[in-house]
């Protein structure tokens, strides 16, 4: 039995998706204490509780210690059955995360599934449906699986009510080199706003075209969904390269201004923009499961954060295999197997 302490490297939910995901793919059980040990509220939240339950549903396993608040969990995997399946995160807790936790054993399944999921589409936190359909799944679908995401209705936080469908054809996962990103091709600035005053929309777009001043002006678009979709707000600032996408978000939330929410992306992308890393910071730590799963491949990114670390921890500890990050002379890192 693998024990893995929670609190150790970010001490977060991303610990614990992983420990699931892997578990499920190599049919190993594990033990983990201190869940979530680095946050201010330690142990499962909601949205954690879900995606363990999705990973029984879909794995025929059993988890000992499954309760909101709880720090210590046993996880003992079954068979990975492929199908339809339906999980509710009940709150807006991200439906991002849950698919998180059960696309990679789907995806090296012997069967196509199909997901619905429903909760918050667009979290702090957490990759926005934008993020994981058009920056994350096209390198997924690189390496063999196909997975095509649909996003039926917005979900954003306090309210949640989102749901996303997913699309599931199996395949072996093989190793891809994601080195070079290609010249840029497009930009896009969106901010999403539902049930908000129009202005706050239009000074997110302000703010971010007086940093990205290079972004064409019809660039930029103000897209204002249903009112009972709301209330909600994100900016996305997307930066499409011939092999690559990467997309900055910004989340309204309230007491954080629309100026501050939308200075911080457009920095963000700017940064990203003036590097010449495959990979952002978030995508890093979301690719080092199915590269490590495809057994090789490598890509660069910027420097790596505490996520991605921890992430590369946790999959040694599964797969007995090491992931260097080495700094190369243009600051990047290229992320590969040891
Ligand atoms: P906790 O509350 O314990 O911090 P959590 O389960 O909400 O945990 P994290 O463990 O912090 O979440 O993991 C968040 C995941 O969401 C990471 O994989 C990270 O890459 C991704 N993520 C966070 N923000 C963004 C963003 N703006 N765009 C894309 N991905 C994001």
């Amino acid at each position: 039995m693998i024990i893995i302490d929670g609190s150790e490297g970010e001490g977060g939910g991303q610990v614990v998706r992983n420990a699931l995901a892997l578990s499920l793919v190599t049919g190993q059980p594990f033990r983990m204490t201190n869940i979530r040990g680095r946050r201010e509220k330690p142990g499962l939240m909601r949205q954690h509780l879900t995606a363990v339950e999705a990973a029984c549903a879909i794995g025929g396993a059993t988890c000992e210690g499954v309760a909101v608040g709880s720090l210590e969990i046993a996880f003992t995997p079954g068979r990975v059955v492929p199908g339809e399946y339906r999980f509710a995160v009940g709150t807006a807790g991200s439906t991002s995360l849950v698919l998180q936790t059960v696309l990679m054993p789907l995806l090296l399944a012997d069967a196509p599934s199909r997901l619905v999921l429903e909760g918050g589409t667009h979290n702090m936190m957490a990759p926005p449906f934008e993020f994981i359909d058009r920056v994350f799944l096209p390198i997924v679908n690189r390496m063999g699986p196909q997975v095509s995401a649909r996003l039926v209705r917005h979900g954003f936080f306090p309210r949640g009510g989102g749901r996303i469908e997913v699309e599931i054809a199996p395949a072996k996962l093989s190793p891809v080199d994601c080195i070079d990103r290609g010249p840029l091709q497009s930009v896009s600035g969106t901010a999403l706003f539902a049930a908000l005053p129009f202005n706050v929309a239009e000074r997110e777009i302000k703010t971010a075209r007086r940093i990205l001043t290079d972004w064409p002006e019809d660039s930029f678009a103000v897209r204002q969904l249903s009112d009972e979709q709301g209330p909600g707000n994100a900016l996305l600032l997307e930066a499409v390269f011939e092999h690559a996408t990467e997309i900055v978000t910004g989340f309204g939330k309230l007491g954080v201004s629309a100026e501050s929410l939308a200075k911080t992306a457009a920095h963000r992308m700017a940064g990203f923009l003036a590097s010449d890393a495959f990979a952002g910071p978030y995508l890093a730590d979301q690719l080092l499961l199915p590269f490590a799963l495809a057994g090789g491949g490598s890509f660069t990114t910027v420097k790596p954060s505490q996520h991605a670390l921890t992430a590369r921890d946790i999959i040694e500890r599964f797969t007995g295999e090491r992931w260097v990050f080495e700094q190369q002379s243009s600051g990047c890192h290229l992320v590969r197997h040891a």
